[in-house]
């Protein structure tokens, strides 16, 4: 592709816009050795307009989020920061004092976005209530959820302060389309973008044979065809997590990257969606 075109945007319930192509840290933080990489591939990918950034205290018990600080110092304005609490941390108080170390450990005074990591054994009344707060303090500037699936998206909408949930992040990618018979109707309906978590299938999606030639009869690379058919989606924001700076042009380019119609037709059959309600898949 000649001109690298803009990276199409997510839109939040509250009018809020963003890349709807970002990156993960899944996995950084954790050995030194690498943090060169990580950091300058973090960076590339902001001036590449990569600037939603994915993390979360558990990754690396805080070594993501530290990586993230360090890649976003002097450029905090460009970048959209989203984080997320464990469950285990996520009473009243827990939640308030998580967020603050992990504002300390990125050096920052507020995230974008917090999520809550996976439905745990706090009441999300509590937790709501704790984001709401975060929120009235300008600590975070919205909040939302991960790993729900349908029926507790339910029970997120009829909890106290619950409309003003703005995503859930889930897994989805070609190869895991489940999301697709009920959750992202019903997010939809309800104008929330949808966060797709592992978009590569954490790589090991990129050694499908059929993705393989039917990226190579478009000139791409798998990784780019998987992320196309994910940004192709109305309001799906993509994640893929890469340490290396040449992947991570790589990975922009698939913003680049049209998906004819005939090869879209190809992409179902090889991975249909599904035709009935299967169970939320997690890693
Ligand atoms: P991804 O699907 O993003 O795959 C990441 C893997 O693919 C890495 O091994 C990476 O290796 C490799 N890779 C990336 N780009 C390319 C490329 N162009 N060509 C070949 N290989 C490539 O998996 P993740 O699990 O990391 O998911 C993405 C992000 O989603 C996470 O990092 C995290 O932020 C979030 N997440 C959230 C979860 C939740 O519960 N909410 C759960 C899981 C993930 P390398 O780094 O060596 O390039």
């Amino acid at each position: 592709p000649a001109m690298p075109k803009t990276i199409p945007l997510a839109i939040f319930p509250d009018g809020r816009t963003v890349p709807a192509l970002g990156v993960g840290t899944w996995k950084m933080g954790e050995n030194a050795a690498k943090a060169t990489d990580e950091i300058r591939s973090l960076r590339a990918g902001i001036d590449l307009g990569m600037t939603l950034i994915d993390t979360a205290e558990m990754y690396g018990s805080g070594g993501s989020e530290r990586i993230v600080g360090e890649a976003i110092s002097g450029r905090r304005e460009k970048v959209f920061l989203v984080s997320k609490v464990l469950p285990s941390n996520a009473s009243y108080e827990g939640t308030i004092a998580a967020c603050e170390r992990s504002l300390e450990r990125m050096g920052t005074d507020h995230l974008d976005l917090y999520l809550l990591h996976w439905p745990g054994h706090h009441a999300l009344e509590e937790t709501f209530a704790a984001f709401e707060k975060l929120k009235a303090d300008g600590k975070i500037l919205g909040w939302g959820v991960s790993n729900f699936d349908t029926e507790g998206m339910q029970v997120v909408a009829n909890t106290p302060a619950g409309e003003n949930c703005a995503t859930n992040q889930v897994l989805y990618n070609l190869d895991d389309r489940g999301v697709e018979f009920d959750l992202m109707p019903w997010m939809a309906s309800r104008a929330m973008p949808l966060m797709a978590y592992c978009p590569l299938g954490e790589g090991r999606l990129l050694n499908d044979p059929v993705l393989n030639r039917i990226a190579a009869d478009l000139d791409a690379t798998a990784a780019q065809v998987a992320l196309a058919f994910l940004l192709s989606r109305e309001n799906v924001i993509a994640i893929p997590k890469t340490a290396s700076p040449a992947r991570i042009a790589e990975n922009r380019a698939a913003a680049d990257l049209v998906l004819p119609e005939d090869v879209r037709a190809e992409l179902d059959r090889a991975f249909p969606a599904p035709d009935t309600k299967t169970p939320l898949s997690i890693v």
